[in-house]
């Protein structure tokens, strides 16, 4: 599959489908308080979405692994060693707990796939500075797309940096095209070899998404299918932007 490259008026809707994604995000945050259940936070974001006659776009999204279990709801709430695809349900949030909230809208054709990890009332300083690196990791990725620049030094900005911090990339899973759909080409590891991959061109539109973990970075999948969290039970983070690569700056397109 090719590198869709998009328009300026390509880039526009998906603006704005970012801009929906970034509202629903930003409802969900203001929710997040101990006591909270991960369905009243899912709640939101669908509402907001809606709101805007845009739809979620992880609703019903395919599991590649388990045909019979696609994505049951609007956003992925994962909690502490939980790091990405955590099923919203009667769960409560807690004191102390941090929770990465990914969200994904659909808006006239069009995606925007942002997420963010946030402390539920005080967290730890060891929690605190995860997240912090891994918000850093996703500014640095960000930075680093800009045209005559190879896929490869992006990968390893976020990978350096996370791994300078002391802490590791995750290996399952990566960042991707996106546009057309949730997933398009290229794959955009978190880790990789600055000089190589491809030459990044105006027109492409990335979602740029470190993750990071703060022991080992092995990861499963939970048994409800969907929930990946680490093997070892340590905290990790998540942080997402939907990029669009443009002659000068980076562009991102998930801003409220
Ligand atoms: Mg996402
Ligand atoms: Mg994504």
């Amino acid at each position: 599959m090719p590198i869709i490259l998009k328009s300026a008026a390509e880039i526009a809707a998906m603006r704005e489908a970012g801009r929906i994604n970034a509202l629903a995000l930003e409802e969900v945050c203001a929710a997040v308080r101990p006591g909270v259940r991960t369905r009243e936070l899912d709640r939101i974001a669908e509402r907001v979405i809606r709101a805007h006659g845009a739809e979620p776009a992880f609703l019903y999204y395919p599991n590649a692994t388990f045909p019979e279990y696609p994505y049951p709801a609007t956003i992925n709430v994962s909690i502490n060693d939980e790091l990405v695809h955590g099923i919203p349900g009667n769960r409560r949030l807690r004191e102390g707990d941090i929770v990465s909230l990914d969200c994904g809208t659909l808006w006239q054709g069009v995606i925007g796939d942002s997420a963010v990890t946030v402390p539920v009332g005080k967290v730890s300083p060891e929690a605190q500075r995860l997240i912090e690196v891994t918000r850093e990791a996703l500014r640095l990725a960000i930075e680093a797309c800009r045209p005559g620049r190879r896929l490869g030094d992006v990968s390893a900005t976020i990978q350096e940096w996370v791994e300078g911090q002391g802490y590791h990339v995750v290996r399952e899973y990566t960042g991707h095209g996106v546009g057309y759909e949730m997933h398009e080409e290229p794959q955009i590891p978190n880790w990789g070899t600055r000089g190589r991959g491809i030459l990044l061109r105006p027109g492409m539109t990335f979602a740029l998404e470190p993750m990071v973990t703060l022991g080992p970075p092995e990861l499963y999948v939970k048994d409800d299918h969907w929930t990946v969290a680490t093997k070892d039970g340590s905290l990790c983070a998540h942080f997402e932007h939907t990029v669009a690569v443009t002659a000068g700056e980076p562009e991102i397109l998930t801003l409220p």
